[in-house]
């Protein structure tokens, strides 16, 4: 029986994982997580074709899996301006977003827990996520999204039978409707995809496939979107999971809400919350995101680095994308455009593969002029 227990890194708290607390109740930072953290390749199920195939590093066993077939998204080999990169297709994924990895460990384990409502606050990917899989599991679902969201991104929530519930006020305010009505109802649990650590150990399964896809080995660097982060967080723990060396872990952030990039220009132990502009990128507008610590682990343990993307090379990037066939939302072409940037400021990028994860299906979205 594996232990899984959960630690601030603020305070120093530790406890047993086995309940529904989402940050430390002494000082309220968010979660870390450790358990089963070494994967042994030879015990990989070959007939398991979803990322239940790495339950030995997973705080839910495959018993007690609400599953939509979530995982093993193709790698597929593109260009980007003349240079082959890997596209890591997760848009593909049931719901279409990288989200669904999460959604399905983060259900699957408060549903073991006994619980039978699940309160969401979010307006996009994680809201779909977070329906679709309480759908598949039989649990109600309650979304709180700011009053300005448009309806078309909460159709599929409430298609998936959600609840949603529109709060005025800031993005904060509407996380605290959903907290509050989480307390007042003993059935009900908060299932925050920006704070929940069983969240995170859904995401990293996306750099454990690739692990695999490439034959056993980790690429030279991975570009990835970055709002709240458990792309990120996910990957550094997935590179906990097995040998290195480790691919260096690439940030990119919208200009218009870049926290991570200014900590790590300003060689800051903390991210502090900026004021966020508007952009194209809205699945990665997180002002304060509550991993921040985690996040600057993730990109100093992996030799990695940052780039804020400006909107304009997003939608050309986008372009780029979509002329091979990859229909992806803005937000999603966040990776893409720093690769891009990177080498236009003559980076150094490390020898070897990379990869470039495609997180958000452009089917939700539209196509943002490029028709
Ligand atoms: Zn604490």
């Amino acid at each position: 029986m594996t232990e899984w227990t959960v630690l601030c890194e603020y305070c120093g708290a530790l406890e047993q994982l086995d309940h529904a607390g989402w940050r430390c109740p002494r000082c309220g930072a968010a979660w870390a997580i450790t358990g089963s953290d070494r994967l042994d390749p030879a015990r990989l199920s070959p007939s398991e074709r979803s990322l239940w195939r790495y339950e030995q590093v997973l705080p839910v066993t495959r018993e007690d899996a609400v599953s939509l077939g979530e995982g093993m998204t193709p790698l597929i080999l593109g260009k980007l301006s003349g240079h082959p990169v890997w596209f890591k297709l997760d848009f593909l994924l049931p719901t279409g977003s990288f989200k669904d990895r999460g959604a399905a460990l983060l259900v699957s384990y408060l549903r073991r827990l006994g619980y039978r409502r699940l309160v969401v606050d979010s307006s996009g990917n994680a809201a779909a996520a977070l329906a679709g899989y309480c759908a598949a599991a039989g649990l109600s679902c309650d979304v709180f999204a700011p009053a300005a969201t448009s309806p078309a991104k909460l159709a599929q929530a409430r298609a998936y039978g959600a609840q949603v519930t529109l709060v005025e006020g800031s993005r904060e305010q509407v996380a605290a409707a959903a907290q509050h009505a989480a307390t007042t109802d003993p059935a009900a649990a908060y299932a925050s995809h920006n704070w929940h650590p069983v969240f995170v150990e859904g995401t990293k399964t996306w750099l454990l496939e690739v692990w695999e896809q490439l034959g056993g080995h980790f690429p030279a660097a991975c570009f990835l979107p970055v709002g709240g982060g458990s792309l990120l967080v996910g990957a550094w723990r997935a590179c906990q999971a097995l040998a290195g060396p480790y691919p260096a872990l690439v940030a990119a952030q919208p200009r218009a809400c870049a926290p991570l990039v200014e900590a790590l220009e300003r060689d800051a132990a903390e991210v502090m919350p900026v004021v966020p502009a508007p952009t194209v990128a809205e699945g990665a507008r997180i002002a304060a995101p509550p991993r921040g610590r985690q996040m600057l682990a993730a990109i100093r343990g992996s030799g990695g680095w940052a780039e804020a993307i400006e909107d304009d090379l997003l939608i050309d990037t986008l372009r780029q994308l979509c002329r091979q066939g990859l229909y992806i939302e803005p937000t999603a072409a966040l990776g893409a455009a720093a690769f891009l940037q990177a080498l236009t400021h003559r980076r150094p990028l490390p020898e070897g593969e990379v990869v470039i994860v495609l997180t958000g299906s452009g089917l939700k979205t539209g196509s943002h002029g490029l028709e």
